[in-house]
């Protein structure tokens, strides 16, 4: 869509190993990423088969202002998630974005499954395909070395790719983009795994062209000083949102030993002051972004029992210093690196597996499950058991660990009883790390992705909690249709999300306006509902229903900002949100 009035698709068809180019002018009313991603998709996925069935797509798209302005760095990747069944969409930074731009390209569709395993290079004027069985079963890191040595001199390029998780099809399995980046939740790497896809290397090469110079050039500075000079994001470069481990942890809102406690006894070890002081390496950027949020941390382990310490990088976040820190009972910074890094190689979703590591913790104290089947002593705070049962997690030894990597909501439903109401899921999808009232449970369960940041219920919370007695169960619920809405244009635009401060909805329609796009907020925020609109058609059609995933009671028993979360109160938001959405 870059001074041009189509969307230019590839498509790939791992069977047949055809490849065609089509620019579409009908899709560019969907603006791009998100919008153009779950439109693709919608037209091509087969309802009637297996999430994981060959005929399925897996779309990746980027944005009309990728790579172009700072800070539109994200790209979407839309699938039938094997996770949850319904409707997924994961985003990811990195250079990805970049590099589909550079190559020429809006939006990549993969479909069918390749004879033997493969990994697919694309450049602007060729497609290769490369025999992936020797590497089919190598973790990330591994990987990564062999596809970067052999796609030759660095250049504008990505590399995404699987790891054993994927290769195993686990329903829980990311895709790993350039290291430090994700595609991570909802299964696309079992989708790959499905596909004998290992991954894709992109190589950008191609160079364009701004139309108007002058006006780009005062716009781009603007906007960069804005994000660098300001404060709105400084405080994603200082201690990245590890950030929040803290404050949240004050005002009773970090979940902790499977959420038995809001509140963690040993938040300081793993806050991110005692990251950036212990461990921080570096902090690196996506391309095109000045911020340096992923924030670098160093891991000296031993390489194996009698040989001697290797060190390498491991990015963290608040959302893994939850899943694998305070979910975990983990008290230091060491032990949580230890932990991603052992989830990163093995390319699983690192929130799911740290929120299915406690679940089992607690299940195993409980008697509700056994040690036969667990095989090693999951128990809060034991890091070594810990990283072996990220292992069978990705690596299936037995039924138990099958059924437990679908994710907490398969497992417990197949399980029966009152299994569910200790499992942290929302809408089938395990939850993020952050406790903070009823928008976030809501915004959960009803979110496009289930994601917190699909309508930033936690957000919601906290502004609410400033004036409690505003708080109203239709307020609620239409703050959360009303951000889901706003959100979607970003993830359309593919901005990321961080960086919704600098791009307020005027200054998205200037820059839209330099590259010939006329819009206005309004206009935006209509083909936003559309966009909305067509993922809700797409999981209706997967049959999901917001009745079929009961509140675990974990959540009503364990205090929050607003102290005892009453379940009459988040069913009254539902029954307005449900009142809205038909609107
Ligand atoms: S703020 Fe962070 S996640 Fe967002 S684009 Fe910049 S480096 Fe990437």
């Amino acid at each position: 869509m870059l001074y041009q009035n189509y969307i230019r698709v590839l498509y790939i068809d791992l069977f047949t190993k055809k490849i065609k180019f089509e620019n579409r002018e009908d899709l560019c009313e969907y603006i791009g990423g998100s919008g153009v991603a779950s439109k693709i998709f919608s037209e091509l996925a087969d309802y009637g088969s297996e999430p994981l069935a060959p005929s399925q797509p897996i779309v990746f798209a980027i944005g009309p202002m990728s790579t172009i302005f700072p800070i539109c760095t994200k790209a979407v990747c839309s699938f039938f998630s094997p996770q949850t069944g319904e409707y997924g969409e994961s985003h990811a930074g990195g250079r990805l974005a970049m590099a589909i731009r550079l190559a020429n390209i809006d939006a990549i569709v993969i479909t069918g499954r390749a004879q033997s395993p493969v990994y697919i290079t694309i450049k602007p004027d060729d497609i290769i395909f490369h025999d992936a069985e020797p590497l089919w079963r190598l973790g990330v890191s591994e990987s990564g070395q062999y596809m970067r040595s052999m796609a030759g001199a660095p250049g504008n390029r990505s590399i995404i790719r699987i790891g054993p998780a994927g290769a195993n099809c686990v329903p829980t399995a990311g895709i790993n983009v350039d290291t430090y980046r994700h595609f991570g939740r909802l299964g696309a790497g079992a989708v790959f795994g499905s596909k004998n896809l290992k991954g894709l290397v992109i190589c950008g090469e191609k160079d364009f062209a701004i139309k108007n110079p002058a006006e780009y050039n005062k716009l781009y500075s603007e906007i960069y000083d804005k994000a660098t000079k300001t404060g709105l994001m400084a405080k994603y470069h200082e201690l990245g949102t590890p950030k929040n481990v803290l404050p949240l942890n004050k005002i009773n809102a970090l979940p902790s030993y499977n959420l038995k406690q809001s509140n963690y006894e040993y938040a300081a070890n793993i806050s991110g002051e005692a990251f950036a002081e212990e461990v921080l390496h570096r902090k690196v950027s996506c391309s095109g972004c000045p911020i340096g949020c992923i924030h670098i941390g160093w891991l000296r382990k031993l390489f194996d029992a009698g040989y001697e310490y290797e060190s390498c990088g491991v990015s963290y976040d608040h959302e893994l210093v939850f899943s694998l820190g305070s979910q975990l009972g983990i008290k230091n910074t060491t032990g949580v690196l230890n932990l991603i890094n052992e989830t990163e190689e093995m390319g699983l979703d690192a929130i799911s597996c740290g929120v299915i590591l406690g679940y089992m913790s607690e299940a195993l104290e409980k008697g509700d499950i056994t040690l036969s089947e667990t095989i090693v002593e999951v128990k809060f705070g034991e890091i070594d058991n810990y990283l072996k049962a990220i292992n069978y997690i990705a690596n299936p030894p037995n039924d138990f660990y099958r059924d437990i990597g679908r994710g907490l909501y398969n497992f417990t439903a197949r399980k029966g009883g009152d299994s569910y109401q200790y499992a942290l899921q929302l809408g089938g999808l395990e939850i993020s790390g952050y406790f903070t009232g009823p928008a976030h449970l809501i915004g959960g369960l009803t979110g496009i992705r289930h994601s917190h940041l699909d309508n930033a219920g936690y957000s919601i919370d906290q502004k609410l909690l400033k004036d409690a007695s505003t708080l109203s169960a239709k307020t609620v619920a239409e703050k959360i249709i009303e951000e889901e809405v706003i959100r979607s244009v970003y993830t359309s635009l593919v901005i990321c999300l961080f960086a919704r401060e600098v791009y307020d909805l005027e200054t998205v329609c200037r820059a839209l306006k330099v590259i010939e796009i006329n819009a206005s907020p309004d206009s935006l925020k209509s083909v936003s509902s559309k966009i909305l609109k067509n993922k809700l058609e797409i999981r209706k059609k997967m049959g999901f229903c917001i009745d079929n995933f009961p509140l675990a009671s974990r959540y009503f028993e364990t205090p929050s900002p607003y102290g005892l979360i009453k379940k009459e109160f988040t069913d009254e938001i539902i029954t307005h949100y449900k009142k809205l959405i038909e609107q």
